[in-house]
């Protein structure tokens, strides 16, 4: 499958935190991000500190593009976005009930590339490639490379979809879908279409968040001449992650007749509290975008750090019930492994 490199370990130069990029295109970003945790510190001007993850950073490594580094408060090691790229050492923390697979993915796999966790809904692991690496990523151990792409994936797609006629949902997931360049997503989506069961694909991204660029006039046409519904969740976990750009981008999306919805990882340290999760739903609710989930923390290995506890998040949910019209208050939930349905925790 035709996916951009991320194995260009260059830095972009010439560009602060206050320097904008905007005549490159998404796959330069791409390719200009950040990789290493003493650049991320010396772009951000933070000074070394002991608790930084160099062991968390060999094992998942930094990918942070400047579209997205250039949100982040210079001279902050506390800014709710950095804490969402950075390693630190907290990552080898391995508490007894997190895992490597904690969803029960294995076990959901039909096979590699392929998964069904739920009634009528096929998820496609489309790619490995993100446009960032987050540190609580459920997935960050997950066997990428055991799966095929381009034409393999093309072909065990059409089968699968070929053989279940109770499926009228298919998943694209991965990493990030969108990190496929346009022809090379058109031709999955393709394949899709022509299985006439098939009445709505879902996008699961956090590229328009990450670099709003992605969103290329290509993209939207492609999905507004689909036959089927579309439903793209995008992934953002706080308010400072919306700027001007991202909002222009999730609205040309919308223009494609697409649903529009978000989803957020409750994050210790970056959205744990009343006041993050008000100003997320209406940054999302300005660029139309319906806030849908929030999630429990899977626990992941690596990530034990971001946990907050169920009743706090309950907590929290009680408390901007009372601030924003019900539409714009998620439903926060929890995937339990093997279970039918996600869990309504609030
Ligand atoms: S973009 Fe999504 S799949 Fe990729 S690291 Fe972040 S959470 Fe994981």
């Amino acid at each position: 499958m035709e996916i951009l490199t991320t194995s260009n370990g260059s830095v972009g130069a010439g560009l602060g935190p206050s320097g904008k990029a905007t005549s490159e295109t998404w796959q330069q970003m791409m390719k200009t991000a950040i990789r290493t945790v003493p650049e991320l510190l010396d772009y951000l001007k933070l000074s070394r500190h002991s608790t930084f993850g160099a062991a968390a950073s060999a094992k998942f490594p930094v990918f942070a593009p400047l579209p997205y580094l250039q949100r982040i408060r210079p001279e902050n090691p506390a800014d709710p976005l950095l804490r969402q790229v950075l390693p630190i050492n907290a990552e080898d923390q391995s508490p007894p009930h997190f895992s490597i697979d904690p969803l029960g993915e294995d076990a959901a796999t039909l096979q590699p590339g392929l998964l069904q966790k739920y009634h009528g809904r096929l998820l496609v692991v489309a790619t490995g490639a993100c446009a960032i690496h987050c540190r609580y990523c459920f997935r960050r151990h997950f066997p990428y490379s055991d799966g095929p792409g381009g034409g393999a994936l093309r072909e065990q797609l059409a089968a699968a979809l070929a053989k279940d006629e109770t499926l009228d949902e298919v998943i694209l997931s991965g990493g990030d879908p969108l990190t496929l360049v346009d022809e090379a997503l058109s031709s999955l989506v393709d394949t899709i279409e022509a299985a006439a069961h098939i009445k709505r694909l879902r996008i699961h991204t956090r590229l328009p968040i990450v670099i709003p660029q992605r969103v290329t006039q290509s993209l939207v046409e492609r999905l507004s001449s689909s036959r089927l519904q579309k439903v793209i969740v995008v992934h953002s976990n706080h308010a400072n992650e919306i700027d001007n750009d991202v909002i222009s981008s999730l609205q040309r999306l919308d223009t494609s007749g697409t649903q529009m919805l978000n989803q957020s990882v409750l994050l210790k340290g970056v959205n744990d509290s009343a006041d993050a999760l008000v100003d997320l739903s209406q940054r999302l609710l300005d660029a139309g975008v319906l806030p849908y989930y929030l999630h429990q923390l899977d626990p992941v290995i690596g990530a034990a750090h971001f946990e907050v506890p169920i009743e706090h998040g309950r907590q929290l949910i009680a408390a901007i019930r009372a601030r924003l019209p019900g539409y714009a208050v998620p439903r926060y939930v929890q995937e339990i492994a093997g279970q039918p349905n996600k869990t309504i925790l609030g």
